[in-house]
């Protein structure tokens, strides 16, 4: 079967032996296709990850071979995410899932860019489901980044109709928004390039474009009484947009982080003291939150039609070139 790999500064395509149930519990699925993730460009671009590993965790694929207790046979077409918690250590039992071992350790293999995976039996019992009859599959390959955006919303424990901007508007924008929208919030999002503040405009979405400052100040002062957002959604993971968050959300507020920075700048203490803020990260789902991203999808709560550009298997790295240089939104690696 065909695998791509980090190969150096290059995702490359190689063969690999097919991957084999034998007798274990499990599945052998197909793979149709893996949304490009923006934790896949940070671990390939910051060589996180060593050469050979093959990225790739949004996936859809098809059942061929299984041995499992689950309600799923061969020829259904499901989507799955990568992690599972145990349910058991501290970190799972105080609501932190993603930061639990197992969860941690727990993952498809060899990964979602590759023409066949092996799903555990754990897998199948608690984060795939069928894929929905109404979605499509790259619609269905938005399961895995949605749930990590409800999972925010619910972190952040934000009161109903609460004000929120959303800061970055790529595709984990987008979906943020749309998911904050869906739980009830007033949601403004905001970016430095026209086209993405547009995009989401079509979503009956407030945006503005915050390349001038004083501009982007004035429209949410305006927009609040003059207190600022009662929550900012960090998406983007430019240093600068600290600052901004800053003076942008209320006394008393929140920033949820939802990016990494690349000099690990942080938020200054002062600030927080002085006025009360909240600062909160969000990193990936639990079962549940994964289950709430396939409902909103499948109710259409949050769309996502048109926003994957979609790229064949062969030219995978070019899906990386184009995510890295900002000339798509997400890239959808067509598999089979
Ligand atoms: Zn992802
Ligand atoms: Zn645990």
């Amino acid at each position: 079967m065909k695998i791509a790999v980090i190969d150096d500064d290059k995702i490359t395509i190689k063969k690999t032996d097919d991957i084999k149930l034998d007798r274990r519990m499990g599945a052998v699925v197909k793979v149709l296709g893996c949304g490009l993730c923006g934790s896949d460009i940070v671990k390939f671009r910051e060589k996180i990850s060593p050469n050979g590993t093959v990225l790739g965790h949004e996936i859809v694929a098809e059942i061929i071979e299984i041995n499992s207790s689950a309600d799923f046979k061969p020829g259904d077409k499901i989507v799955t995410s990568h992690h599972i918690p145990c349910g058991q250590c501290i970190f799972c039992k105080s609501g932190n899932v993603s930061m639990c071992k197992h969860f941690k350790s727990t993952n498809i293999m060899p990964g979602g860019f590759s023409e066949y995976v092996f799903l555990s039996e754990e897998h199948l019992l608690n984060v795939a489901h069928l894929l929905p009859e109404n979605l499509d599959e790259i619609e269905g390959s938005f399961y895995e980044p949605l749930g990590c955006c409800v999972r925010a919303v619910h972190r952040a424990e934000l009161r109903e109709n609460s004000t929120v901007l959303v800061v970055g508007l790529g595709s984990i924008g987008i979906l943020m928004a749309q998911a904050l929208k869906a739980f009830g919030m007033n949601v403004i999002g905001c970016d430095l390039l026209s086209e993405r503040v547009d995009l989401l405009k079509n979503f009956q979405i407030d945006a503005i474009n915050s390349s001038d400052f004083d501009k982007t100040q004035k429209y949410i002062f305006e927009k609040t009484d003059n207190y600022g957002v009662d929550a900012v959604f960090m998406t983007s993971g430019a240093d600068k947009a600290i600052d901004f968050a800053l003076k942008m959300v209320r006394n008393g507020g929140k920033i949820l982080v939802f990016a990494s920075t690349p000099k690990n700048f942080g938020y200054p203490n002062n600030e927080i003291y002085y006025r009360e803020l909240t600062v909160l990260g969000s990193y990936s789902p639990a079962p549940s939150d994964l289950k709430e991203s396939l409902s909103l999808l499948c109710t259409g709560k949050v769309k996502v039609k048109g926003l994957s550009t979609v790229y064949n298997f062969d030219n995978i790295y070019k899906a990386f070139e184009d995510t890295i240089s900002n000339r798509i939104l997400k890239a959808y690696i067509k598999i089979s």
